[in-house]
């Protein structure tokens, strides 16, 4: 498995590939974890593995695994025209 992993946060424009897909960086932004911990997120755009349309992805420092789909075709299996359904929750927990 590939981890791509930042030291620190890279320019806006630089692109990477992972596992055959390209990501290029739109923007960088200093963020703070709940712990209080100082980091960064990174937006990345890529096109969909399955449309081919243009989707962003938010990421770490580290890229372990994005997104390489856009929202609707992230959940493999799950058909467009069912989201009223998706959000249906089996059972009370607790
Ligand atoms: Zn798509």
């Amino acid at each position: 498995m590939t981890v791509l992993r930042f030291n620190t946060a890279p320019e806006p424009g630089l692109v990477v590939v992972h596992r055959g897909q390209q990501y290029e960086l739109i923007t960088s932004q200093p963020h703070r974890r709940r712990d209080g911990t100082p980091t960064v997120v990174l937006s990345w755009q890529s096109r969909c593995a399955t449309c081919g349309e243009p989707f962003i992805v938010t990421t770490g420092l580290s890229l372990k695994d994005p997104n390489r789909r856009c929202p609707r075709h992230h959940r493999p299996g799950l058909p467009a025209n069912s989201k009223r359904k998706a959000y249906r929750r089996g059972g009370v927990h607790g």
